[in-house]
């Protein structure tokens, strides 16, 4: 049998008409002219080459409306890769998906400040003359942790590489092989040695490594000990390493450098450290390593940064590296971290405004009253679902306390008529606003321990604004 006729190209609407039916409606006409008509175009173009695989039917008639339909989707699926506000209903506290910490409200008063206008970024404005960038967060960490000099850089990925690159390019760094860490796929402790031209001498086994093994590994080529703590998993059981005193007594009797690669920052001389088994920067500082690196964005609780602290005379080698231009943060960055570092001039204060820290320790009676108010709220909401309060765990996440558990309080939605969880997980998504949730046993989990209650409300709206799936 013969195919239909091949479709009549000079039929399909022109531009001018698109831009005529677009002006029309209510979405597409607030549109600047530049993404829509090229979203216009696509949609066009793909009827085009539909029609010319001979798939589908042919009408001038909705030809318009299909292609307003398609630009419509197009440009919504665009800005649903925006950076996007979420509300993170996951129970995972530092979330690497979602952005890791959360800025306390002074920090982001800093920040908004700080960014709609000028700023004193590298003026010192009592003398008028040049000061350093940072300067401020700098004083601000020695005198907190009692370290004698401290930098600041994008992340701490690149404090590492600075590290390697100034105290043992070409030359032998010694880790341990319990602890070649990964973090987040992109960081790999032997790339990141390679990347900070420093070569990689593994001691030890997997689970045991003895100070002799460290001993016997020392060389004429040995520059530095490096411990890295095992941030986001445990080596357990049959298992043992050198603690960072014990290796920093090593390398300084050998004339080595020790680096201890703390990850996560602690930065609080606090009992939920302890109890978290979780080292501080300031015990890892007492040992007496030569300097210590971590980031901003996981337990301290402040912006994407990676802080070295140390002695004054490796921290200033450091600077003069050319590549510490290329890793330094901007204003931005500095105005959130020292908002966020005045806050733990009074360890109270740090505890209850910094959200991550307060997350942390919300205690469990307080997160089951905050689960039975939401459940309230959205049985109001959904009043045919099923919305129960149960006992939970969130995790820390972000690569930090990997096995500490955190009893919790969450909401469990479990969908009446056999919906999808899945896809009502999908749905909240792409709503307004953007949620967030754990699928457990098949049951939507609101955790919220991740979910201020100023969330609570927009959440709620958000889920009976989503179109019922039910
Ligand atoms: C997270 C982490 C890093 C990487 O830090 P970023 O700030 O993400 O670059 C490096 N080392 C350890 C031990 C970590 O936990």
């Amino acid at each position: 049998m013969k195919g239909p006729a091949t479709p009549d190209f000079s039929r399909l609407p022109s531009m001018t008409t698109l831009l005529e039916g677009a002006a029309a409606d209510a979405e597409l006409r607030c549109l600047p002219r530049g993404p829509l008509t090229d979203a216009l175009r696509e949609a066009a173009d793909e009827l085009r080459d539909r029609l010319r695989r001979q798939e589908g039917s042919f009408d001038s008639a909705d030809a318009v409306a299909r292609i307003l339909q398609s630009a419509r989707e197009k440009i919504a699926s665009r800005r649903a890769t925006r950076l996007t506000r979420v509300i993170n209903a996951t129970g995972v506290i530092l979330h690497t998906g979602l952005g890791r910490s959360v800025l306390a409200e002074s920090a982001v008063r800093r920040l908004a400040d700080v960014a709609a206008g000028y700023c004193s970024l590298e003026i010192d404005l009592s003398t008028g003359q040049r000061g350093r960038r940072g300067q401020y967060a700098e004083q601000l960490l020695c005198q907190l942790t009692g370290a004698e000099a401290a930098m600041i850089v994008n992340n701490n990925a690149a404090a590492t590489m600075l590290a390697l690159r100034g105290m043992a390019a070409g030359r032998e760094v010694l880790v341990s092989r319990g602890q070649l860490i990964e973090i987040g796929g992109s960081y790999r402790l032997p790339d990141v040695m390679v990347a900070g031209g420093a070569v990689l001498r593994e001691v030890g086994t997997t689970n045991k490594t003895h100070l002799r093994d460290y001993e016997a590994a020392i060389n004429d080529n040995t520059a530095m000990i490096m411990h890295v703590h095992t941030s986001n998993y445990r080596v357990v059981g049959f298992a043992e390493s050198p603690g960072v005193a014990e290796l920093t007594r090593l390398a300084h009797s050998r004339g080595l450098v020790m680096f201890d690669d703390l990850g996560s920052g602690a930065l609080l001389d606090d009992d939920i450290w302890r109890a978290a088994n979780e080292p501080t920067v300031i015990e890892s500082l007492r040992t007496g390593a030569d300097f210590v690196a971590f980031s901003g964005d996981k337990l301290l609780g402040g912006p994407q940064a990676g802080v070295l602290l140390g002695r004054r005379e490796t921290i200033d080698r450091l600077r003069r590296d050319p590549m510490a231009r290329a890793l330094r943060v901007d204003k931005l960055i500095i105005a959130a971290l020292e908002a966020t570092l005045e806050l733990y001039q009074d360890p109270a204060k740090a505890k209850s405004e910094i959200p991550i820290l307060a997350a942390l320790s919300e205690p469990i009676d307080s997160l089951t009253h905050r689960a039975e108010e939401l459940a309230a709220m959205l049985r109001e909401a959904l009043p045919a679902e099923t919305l129960t309060v149960a006992q939970d765990e969130s995790f820390a996440g972000g690569g930090s306390l990997p096995a500490w558990p955190l009893p919790t309080a969450v909401v469990r939605w479990t969908p009446i008529g056999g919906t999808s969880v899945d896809d009502i997980a999908r749905k909240l998504r792409i709503g307004d606003p953007a949620v967030l949730v754990r699928i457990n046993q098949g049951a939507i989990c609101l955790d919220v321990r991740t979910i201020p209650m100023s969330d609570a409300r927009g959440l709620t709206e958000g889920i009976s604004l989503m179109k019922q799936p039910c």
